[in-house]
Order: structure tokens, then sequence, then C-alpha cells
């Protein structure tokens, strides 16, 4: 991110417009429903004011001479629409003497950049892609204004005119906060955007006891812990129910496999705690996590225990959730995508298939020991899908447990790693040579498919599918 959105109070001092024509006057249209004071600079000598209300060319000075000797004392921003060679030296200007200033469509003598917006009163919303595509931008704003409530902005302002009350009444922040939470996702947030702001206010002020509105015990809001699943690393996969629970976290407790893109999603001020292993260090332990899931939910906070893919695959969320119910705390699961789902959807496994592929077994193999202990005899159906978690260092103690067990050594094997990431890699071969692809790839975390279906798997993922894929072909004649 190389701009920051912030909100400039255009009412605090003079913005200076330099240029001319409908550039020039489309900012002003736009500085005029802000409520700007404007010093416009017409570079043609043109002031041509048409259009605009009375009030708005009330507050524009129409200014004479020429710009580059303009006084900048106090200017809150400059602008330069249709300015032509006058904006690079505008530019150069206020940089000396430290005014923001926006040479439009030239980034590189601009400190500041209009984003797209959506302006709904009190509720705006700034959209940039950092000047890259303007029509990406654009395209956000359609989806925003289409899900935003027409009211939304009036409810921003009633909620206004009550805060100062309200946060006499409830001084506690956390219970504030679900206090205004139930106001708007309540019947009183319904009345004011449907229009009745006069009934909402009513209601509003019918609520004598605002702490016990906002559904305490004891003085602390209830706590709880939400077991999210965070999918397998791409961030559009998260469920609309894990978003949410991220957005209304105040603490959130993640493993290892959560990529940063996803943590992002969540609340901006909500506290993350890394709880998983780094890099070859052990992690806290389980005991340790289920000790801070409880304390979190008895402070009064809402915690969000985030993993990769489920929470009950491989994931030991039936652990934390005894230990929740133990403490007697309240809690929710999310299930998310599991990575052998997320490996299948990329590299296009149909992991069941007619007559084909009739069951799927997913098995963890973390170390060759644990692979020892697999019934492989289990697992030697043609028909079934076997996905492997955690299995690269137990590779090839999988294969030769199949083996053994009679499971062909021509059965279609794909390692599939850091699947829907943007780093993504595939390797497939046959059962025999599983130990050889685990080799080509570039590190984990990966699960293994085997089985008949990774034959149909998408060739063009990477190099190695290519080659695999005419070798399939090959072995198909
Ligand atoms: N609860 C997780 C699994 C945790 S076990 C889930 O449902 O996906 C960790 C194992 O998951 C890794 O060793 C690897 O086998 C698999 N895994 C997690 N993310 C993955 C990804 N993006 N691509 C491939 N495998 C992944």
């Amino acid at each position: 991110m190389r701009f920051l959105p912030v909100f400039l109070d255009l009412q605090s001092g003079p913005v200076l417009l330099v240029g001319a024509g409908e550039l020039a006057r489309a900012k002003l249209r736009l500085l005029a429903a802000a409520g700007a004071r404007i010093r416009w600079y017409a570079t043609d000598g043109q002031h041509d004011v048409s259009g605009l209300d009375a009030a708005d060319v009330a507050r524009i000075e129409l200014a004479e001479g020429d710009p580059l000797a303009a006084d900048l004392n106090g200017a809150i921003a400059i602008l330069c629409a249709g300015a032509g060679e006058i904006g690079p030296a505008m530019s150069a200007r206020a940089k000396a003497v430290g005014v923001p200033v926006n040479v439009m469509d030239d980034l590189s003598h601009s400190t500041f950049i209009f984003p797209a917006i959506v302006d709904r009163g009190d509720v705006v919303v700034a959209i940039g892609t950092g000047g890259a595509s303007p029509v990406v931008a654009r395209r956000i704003r359609e989806r925003i204004e289409a899900i935003l409530p027409a009211r939304i902005g009036e409810l921003a302002s009633f909620i206004g005119t009550w805060r100062k009350h309200i946060h006499g009444r409830i001084p506690e922040m956390p219970l504030r906060r679900r206090f205004w939470e139930r106001v708007i996702d309540g019947p009183i947030g319904a009345l004011v955007l449907a229009g009745r702001s006069d009934d909402a206010q009513a209601a509003l002020t019918k609520i004598s006891d605002p702490s016990a509105f906002a559904g305490v015990q004891g003085g602390l809001p209830e706590g709880h812990v939400a077991l999210v699943g965070a999918g397998p690393g791409d961030p559009d996969l998260l469920t609309l129910k894990a978003l949410r629970a991220l957005q209304d976290a105040d603490v959130v407790f993640y493993d290892e496999l959560v990529s940063p893109e996803i943590l992002d999603r969540a609340r901006r001020d909500a506290a993350r705690v890394p709880v998983g292993r780094r890099a070859g260090q052990p992690g806290i332990g389980q005991d340790a996590i289920n000790a801070l899931l409880i304390e979190a939910a008895r402070s009064g906070q809402r915690a969000v225990r985030l993993k990769g893919g489920d929470p009950f695959v491989f994931g030991r969320g039936g652990e934390e959730v005894e230990a929740l119910r133990e403490a007697g705390i309240a809690y929710s699961i999310v299930p998310g995508i599991t990575a052998g789902l997320g490996a299948a959807a990329q590299f296009e496994v149909p992991l069941t298939f007619r007559h084909e592929a009739l069951r799927i077994t997913f098995l963890t193999a973390h170390k060759a020991k644990d692979a020892d202990v697999v019934d492989w005899s289990a697992l030697t159906d043609e028909k079934m899908t076997v996905v492997v978690y955690m299995g690269m260092t137990a590779a090839r103690s999988v294969r030769d447990g199949l083996l053994a067990a009679g499971r062909s050594p021509q059965t279609p094997v794909g390692v599939f790693a850091r699947a829907t990431r943007p780093d993504a890699q595939a390797a497939v071969g046959t059962l025999d040579e599983l130990p050889g692809l685990i080799e080509k790839i570039d590190g984990g975390p990966a699960v293994l498919i085997i089985g008949d279906v990774v034959a149909h798997s998408a060739p063009w993922r990477s190099s190695t599918l290519t080659q695999l894929a005419s070798y399939f072909q090959v072995a198909a004649e």
C-alpha cells in the first residue's frame, strides 16, 4: 500500500484548483459537494461556473493572475486538472511548502490521489488502486453501491447524535461496541434504514438500561470462541461466516498455515496471536492453546481460533471443543474448505468419478512411523481415492505400504503443494514414482492424492504436469 486513504476536512481552509475545461469543472463539482472553499485559477482565463448551484458558487473564489505566484499559506490541498504544463511546476511549489498536491493523471507529480467514491452522506467509501487502474476501482465501487443500503449514511448520523449520551451511560468500550451492534443489527437499525428515524429515535429513548440491552452478565459481556476454518490459503475461499467471525473478533489465535492475506481480513484492531509451529520451532502446545481460548472468553472477548483448512480435518478442533465444553464457554464452529478439496479443485482432480472412484479416504501420515501403523490393506480398493495430509516426509513409507498391500504401482499419484496460493505447485506421476515426485516440489504444505482420478488432473498447471500428462496419454495408447 503506497497511498493511505485518509479523509480531509475541506472546510478547514481553501483548496486551490488550477486548470481549465471539463476536467477542472469535474473537480469543482466534487469539491463543491464536499463543502470546500475553492480558490480557482482558470488557466484559460475562463471561469465557467454554470450548472453549479448558487450556494456552491458562493464558496468559489475566482482567482486571477499567475497560479505559480499564488499564496499557498493555509491551503489544504492543491489540485491541478487540465492545467497542462503548469501542473508539474505547481507540484514542485506545493512540495516545497509541504501542501498536498494532485496533478491529474500524473502520479509522479502527485502526493495524493483521488479514490473512487461511494457517497452516502456520513458514510463515504474510498476505493483506491494506487493509481494502477481506475476501471478496477470503478467496478469495485459499483459492487459496493449495490450492497450498501441507501440510508446507511442516515444510520451513521443517527448513531452520531447518540454517541456521547451512550458513552456516558456505558463507559466500558467492549460493552458499548456490543450495544451499538445490537442497535445497528436489530429493529432500531432496521427502522432507520426504512426511513423511520423518528420511530427509531423513540425506540432508543425507551431503552432505560443500555448496558442490559447490550446483553451483559455481571458487568462483563459474554465471551465466545469461534473455531473457524480459514480454507487452504486463497482468502476468497473463506466462507461468509468465517469472514463475519473475523470481522467481529477481539482476538485471533492463528496457525502457521494461515496466510497473511487471510489474517488481513480480521477486524483491524483485533489482537493477532500466533499459536502454531514456526519454522521448525514447536508450537505452544494444545493445552496452552486451550487455556488461552478459555481465558480470552472468560475475560469477555470474542475469540477466533483460526485454522488452515477445516477445523475438524486434522486440525485438533475436536480437542478444543471438548476443553471449551468442559469450561462452560460458549463456542461455535465455522467449517472451512479443507486442503484436499482446495487442491482437487485447483488441479482439477475429481475426487469421485462415476464408475472409477466411489470412495474417498482422508488420512494423515506425519512421520514414517505413522505410516507404519496405517492399515494399508484397507486402501487397496482401486475405486478409492486416497488423500494424504502431512505426507511429504513419509511419502516413501506411504508408497511402500500401499504397494506391499497390493495397490498397483501404476496408480496415478499427485503431489499438490501450496494449493490455492499464488505459488501453488504440482507433480503428477505413478505410485511407484512417489518419492521422486516429492523431490520436484519446492516445499509444503502439500497433499498427496492417490487414485485413478489423478489422471484427469489438468495438465497446464505446471510444467511437471504437462510432461506427465503426455506420459499418461502415451500410457493410455
Ligand atoms: N485442517 C487442515 C489440515 C491441517 S494438517 C485442513 O483441513 O486442510 C496440515 C496439512 O494440511 C499439511 O501438512 C498439508 O498436507 C495440508 N495442507 C494445508 N494447506 C495446504 C495447501 N494449501 N496445499 C496443500 N496441502 C495443504
